[in-house]
């Protein structure tokens, strides 16, 4: 017995769908937004087990599945890891083109953030080269606290 809808082709739609959403950062996350925003600070947690430092912190380390308990304020200065700077302006990225994304590992954390980097000339970015966080003078406790990271 064959239906009726083995008979019609399968036709796939592409779209896009613009949803806002809140997201609870939870206590760790919500610690470390404070920090930013009141003190201008970058804080972290240490692992007691291997001793990583992550920023963002996280409860629990991802190596050692122990709960990370000791908080580490971390430097607001580090190293440029990676970067990409970006030429096509796109209604979700949080500037108009041309922008720049860098991974930078703080001085005092292991791993690295990915976050915006500005006041320079793309052109001139190098991998290995030292950054610093510029604060936004208004600061609400998000991300977007820290405005970007710029050559040091
Ligand atoms: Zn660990």
């Amino acid at each position: 017995m064959t239906d009726w809808k083995d008979k019609v082709e399968n036709m796939v739609y592409s779209g896009r769908i613009k949803v806002p959403y809140l997201w609870n950062v939870g206590k760790t996350g919500s610690r470390f937004l404070i920090a930013i925003r009141d003190n201008k600070e970058i804080w972290g947690t240490r692992c007691p087990g291997c001793g990583r430092v992550y920023v963002p912190p996280v409860k629990t380390c991802g190596e050692c599945f122990v709960p990370t308990t000791e908080w580490v304020k971390v430097s607001d200065t580090g190293v440029l890891e990676s970067f990409t700077v970006v030429h096509y302006s796109y209604e979700m990225q949080p500037r108009k083109a041309p922008l720049a994304y860098g991974l930078i590992k703080l001085d005092g954390a292991d791993g690295a953030i990915l976050h915006l980097i500005g006041d320079t000339d793309f052109a001139k970015l190098k991998t290995g080269m030292k950054v610093k966080a510029v604060f936004a003078e208004e600061r609400v406790g998000s991300i977007a606290d820290i405005k970007h990271f710029t050559p040091a």
